[in-house]
Parts: C-alpha cells; sequence; structure tokens
C-alpha cells in the first residue's frame, strides 16, 4: 500500500511538471525542428544532412516523450458524446496505413452490424488506439497480423473492442506490469511505459474494462468494454 501511495503521489506530480512544462519545452522543439527541417531542404552536403538527421530525430524523440507526459496529464476534462467506435476506429487505422503497410503487417478486421453507439470522449479513444496499435506494430518487427474487432457485449450494456497481434508476446512476469507508469521493455529512448497507463486510466474514467491476454510468440490480445449510450440526444 506504501508503494502504491508513493506511486500515485508521484504520478500526480508528474501530472503537475508535464502540463506546466510542456508549453516552455514544446515551442523551443518546435522552433528547433522547424529551421533543422528548412536547412535540410537547402543542404545537398551529406555530413551536414546527417547532423541535421540526427537533430530532428531527437527533437522528435523528446516531443514523443513529451506528448506522453502530456497525455498522462490529461488535465482536460472527459467530453463524453454518443460516439460511433467503429467511425473512431476506421480513421485511425487509416492513419497508420502507411505504417502497417510498410511494417508488413496486416489488417483483419471485424465490425459487427448495427453497434450501439459508446459513451466516450473521441481525442481520448484516438489516443487509445493509437497507444495500442503502436504496440501492436512495435510488437510485430517482422510483419504480421493486427485484427481489430468490435462487437456488441448488449447482455453487460457494453461494446466490446478487441486489439489482438500476432507479435511476439509477452511472459507473465511482464504482463503483471504492463499497466504501471513508467514501465517498459524497450530500449532506452523508446519507449515511455506510459502508453498503457494513459489506455486504462481512460478506459477506466470512462466506466469501462481493459483485459489483456499474451503467450510468448503466438501474440497479445487486448480487450476492452465501453459502456453504451443510453440516450443518444443526451451530452454531458
Ligand atoms: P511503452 O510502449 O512506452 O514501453 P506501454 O505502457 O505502452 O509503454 O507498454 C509497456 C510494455 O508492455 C511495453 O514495453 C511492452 O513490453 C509491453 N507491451 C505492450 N503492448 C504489447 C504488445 N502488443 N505485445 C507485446 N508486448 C506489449
Amino acid at each position: 500500500l506504501q508503494a502504491q501511495l508513493r506511486r500515485t503521489e508521484r504520478v500526480a506530480e508528474l501530472g503537475t511538471v508535464a502540463s506546466g512544462m510542456a508549453h516552455e519545452i514544446g515551442t523551443p522543439m518546435n522552433v528547433i525542428l522547424g529551421r533543422a527541417e528548412y536547412l535540410m531542404e537547402r543542404t545537398k552536403e551529406e555530413p551536414v544532412r546527417k547532423g541535421l538527421q540526427t537533430i530532428i530525430s531527437q527533437v522528435e524523440r523528446i516531443t514523443r516523450v513529451m506528448n506522453q507526459l502530456l497525455a498522462f496529464a490529461r488535465r482536460r476534462p472527459v467530453e463524453h458524446r454518443a460516439l460511433d467506435l467503429h467511425q473512431i476506429v476506421e480513421d485511425n487505422l487509416e492513419i497508420f496505413q502507411e505504417r502497417l503497410s510498410h511494417s508488413h503487417i496486416t489488417v483483419e478486421t471485424s465490425f459487427a452490424e448495427a453497434c450501439p453507439l459508446v459513451r466516450a470522449d473521441a481525442d481520448q479513444m484516438s489516443q487509445v488506439l493509437i497507444n495500442l496499435v503502436m504496440n501492436a506494430i512495435h510488437a510485430m518487427p517482422g510483419g504480421g497480423v493486427l485484427k481489430v474487432a468490435l462487437a456488441p457485449a448488449t447482455d453487460r450494456g457494453m461494446v466490446m473492442l478487441v486489439i489482438g497481434d500476432t507479435g511476439h508476446g509477452m511472459p507473465k512476469d511482464v504482463i503483471a506490469k504492463i499497466f504501471d507508469p513508467f514501465f517498459t521493455t524497450k530500449e532506452f529512448g523508446k519507449g515511455t511505459g506510459l502508453g498503457l497507463t494513459v489506455v486504462r486510466g481512460i478506459i477506466e474514467e470512462h466506466g469501462g474494462t481493459i483485459q489483456v491476454e499474451s503467450e510468448p510468440g503466438v501474440g497479445t490480445v487486448f480487450t476492452i468494454c465501453l459502456p453504451i449510450q443510453v440516450d443518444p440526444g443526451q451530452k454531458s
């Protein structure tokens, strides 16, 4: 319990710091990125281009961590709407289309017809999908299959979203820690260990649940259940 309290305190502190720093760091980072890209367009000299490329990729790395921290802080209150998850899923898969085919990952979708609307925040649902799909891509460096399914689980007044991959999977001791803040198995600079913490936070804030099944060498399946919108006309 003591450890859990310390973690909660640390997370709360991090949220405050992240929000405060995002602007201070984000603005100069954008300027650096802009200038580096500008110079890149103007030079054909290979050693200079290489140096600029390093600057660009390192700035992108900082921005990535910053964005994760910000998503983690999530100061914006949740805006629940009657949401068509199917549309959100399609939109986000489209964003990843190029990346997926480049990584030799095929997408298998199964969308149940007439899936009820859920009560959710569109931006936060996108964040959930982005984090899960990114992890799936990372888990399949040699290619594979990304499975996305959406179906009503009406008996519980929920909609079920399943995201599975045929990647490297996880042993039990890793599974036990994946939702912990800062837990990552990715090499330094590649992972923040905040992606799934954010995902779980968002899902729980929506009154939903998230479960994971994984087997080393076989793959991983995340199953999310979200409450359906009872009165579609009502906004809160
Ligand atoms: P990060 O991606 O920055 O490491 P996450 O919180 O998103 O942080 O994930 C934590 C860890 O969970 C990852 O480092 C990885 O070990 C494991 N993980 C998450 N998703 C998958 C997946 N689809 N397949 C295998 N391992 C995964």
